[in-house]
């Protein structure tokens, strides 16, 4: 049996033409606005795609649709990501969303571990990858730099191999 395309899935049912039909698949709480839409499932992350054929994450989408195009990097040429206060991955409210860079706490924590990304990402990345996600994409998505998701696709995704 074949296997799903993830991603060719997505690309014909989450292209969205208009920003009301975005919205239409946020469910607004008086706290958190969640994405009810289509979301990989293994990661938990909502994931659209423009009418331009670019993928986004929903954070992202909703973050550029309030505040305007994000800057590719921040605070020195690090990275900018796309940040919860929050911590639900699934959440969209702009007031929630913030431009910083990958957290250290977050960094720290993995290499403590000795793994690069948390091992649950480790196939989900692989299949977004297989799938014909570019590595940017990825990263940006999973608030992740373009050479971590490099070194996970490439088998490395503990330190030291
Ligand atoms: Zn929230």
């Amino acid at each position: 049996m074949k296997k799903n395309n993830f991603l060719s899935m997505i690309r014909r049912s989450t292209t969205i033409s208009s920003e009301k039909e975005f919205w239409s698949q946020v469910e607004k709480t008086e706290d958190c606005w969640i994405w009810t839409g289509l979301q990989n499932e293994a990661l938990q992350y909502g994931i659209i795609f423009d009418l331009d054929g670019i993928c986004w994450g929903v954070h992202r989408y909703s973050y550029k649709l309030c505040y305007g195009d994000i800057p590719k990097s921040f605070n020195n040429g690090r990275k900018a990501f796309i940040l919860h206060r929050c911590n639900n991955k699934l959440c969209v409210n702009p007031d929630h969303l913030y431009l910083g860079t990958q957290s250290d706490n977050m960094r720290d924590h993995y290499r403590s571990k000795g793994l690069i990304v948390p091992s649950e990402f480790i196939d989900p990345i692989r299949s977004m990858k297989r799938d014909g996600m570019t590595y940017d994409a990825i990263g940006d998505i999973l608030g992740v730099s373009y050479s971590t998701i490099f070194r996970v696709v490439k088998g490395k995704g503990m330190y030291g191999n």
